[in-house]
């Protein structure tokens, strides 16, 4: 059999699923890619797709909770040929306080993740767990961490600052931002495609379950919409989005709220989910056109997406390029339309017959905003930091 080319596994691990891409080095062409749904709950499956974007049977997967799924990921991943080829792992790693650049995981990286796990105890658990696993059954197959944070330490201390005491700021109480990485992948996308643009005043709008903008000027965030955690910012599929601190305290001393059971309401029971009462995803949401409900959290969700437009084009002094992508950003042209109605002031125009197609260029042609749609690979992203990091484009083909 023809030997594989050598690969770079790429891992984005959820809480309640994990997505994995095998890249073949050098072209960076997916040749496996999988994921494990549902962990936890009643009906965990794998699903896997070869290269050609065919998906195989899904397959079930006693996944009772986050280290059963990551057992069986493992043993799975083992017993594939291709899983020989693979020179380097990369990881998401939602939280990475102050690292600025994906980072070779040691011992001691792994420490300091431990340690900083109470900024992020939503997601660095899980995280840990796979490099630990993988670390353990293959210790010589190094690994990358690849921070969601790290695009927006560029920020400006003005940026960065919570108008806290000072004192918090000392112990690393201050914005950090995150999908960093689908904003590292839209920029390389933008730069490769029209460099001038890149160089100019952009705002990258991901809007998917999660969702969150970024300002961006010269290449570099200088804002964005999510904070010290990922629950900032725009209203999202089930988080609040930005709140008013003083319910806090309302609820606490009204109704008695737990702070656990108050994080949970804000990441989970919230946003879209929470204002129509039916259902956290978007296309739901506009099929229910006589809900009421369901019409007023895609009414809430497109005010707030347009507000924050205008809160970034006013941090950067004007705009050049507005740049939708993810799940809503990149499919549904009504939102789009929505969000970026009655911004012509702004100098953003947009063409309909173009956005009704998600063309990649959605403005008109005399629009001082060029407006477009760029689907992003945070997978892909974490492929090509690993493959740089580790120089594996000087990795030796073997032969067949
Ligand atoms: P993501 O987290 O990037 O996978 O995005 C998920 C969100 O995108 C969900 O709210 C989906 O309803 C939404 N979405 C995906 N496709 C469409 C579409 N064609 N129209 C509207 N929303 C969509």
């Amino acid at each position: 059999m023809k030997p594989a080319l050598p690969g770079v596994l790429a891992i984005n691990g959820g809480s309640s699923s994990i997505r994995f891409t095998i890249y073949e080095v050098g072209s960076l062409r997916p040749r496996l890619h999988g994921k494990i749904d549902r962990i936890g709950l009643p009906g965990a499956n794998l699903i896997v797709t070869n290269p050609t974007g065919k998906s195989q049977p899904a397959c079930p997967v006693p996944a009772a909770n986050h280290s059963a799924a990551v057992a069986f990921l493992l043993k799975w991943l083992e017993s594939q040929p291709i899983f020989a080829s693979i020179h380097a792992v990369g990881h998401r790693v939602v939280h990475g306080m102050k690292h600025s650049h994906p980072t070779r995981i040691t011992p001691g990286l792994l420490a300091e993740l431990r340690r900083i796990v109470p900024y992020d105890p939503d997601h660095l658990p899980h995280e840990i767990a796979l490099i630990e696993a993988f670390a353990q059954r293959h210790p010589k197959l190094p690994q990358v961490a690849c921070f969601d944070t790290a695009f927006h330490r560029t920020m400006p201390p003005v940026a960065k600052l919570l108008p806290i005491p000072r004192r918090y700021a000392a112990r690393g109480v201050e914005r950090y931002g995150f999908h960093g990485l689908s904003y590292a992948y839209l920029m390389e996308e933008l730069r490769r495609l029209h460099p001038r643009a890149a160089q100019g005043r952009v705002i990258l709008a991901h809007l998917g379950n999660g969702a969150s903008l970024a300002a961006v000027h010269r290449g570099k965030s200088v804002d964005t919409s999510m904070g010290f955690t990922p629950a900032a910012g725009l209203v999202m599929s089930t988080r609040t989005g930005d709140l008013d601190p003083g319910i806090v305290y309302y609820l606490a001393r009204v109704e008695k709220m737990s702070a656990a059971k108050f994080q949970q309401m804000v990441n989970h029971e919230s946003g879209l989910l929470g204002v129509s009462g039916t259902s956290s995803d978007l296309r739901d949401l506009l099929a229910r056109k006589k809900d009421s409900h369901a019409v007023a959290a895609v009414d809430l969700f497109c005010y707030q997406a347009r507000k924050w437009i205008g809160s970034f084009a006013a941090a950067l002094g004007g705009l050049d390029t507005l740049v939708f992508s993810a799940g809503i950003g990149e499919n549904s042209s009504i939102i789009r339309k929505r969000i970026c109605h009655d911004l012509d002031f702004l100098g953003i125009k947009l063409d309909p017959k173009r956005n009704a197609k998600n063309a990649p260029l959605i403005s008109t042609n005399g629009s001082p905003v060029k407006v477009r749609v760029i689907r992003t690979d945070e997978e892909q992203m974490i492929a090509r930091s690993v493959t740089r990091l580790l120089n594996l484009n000087s990795i030796r083909r073997p032969r067949s």
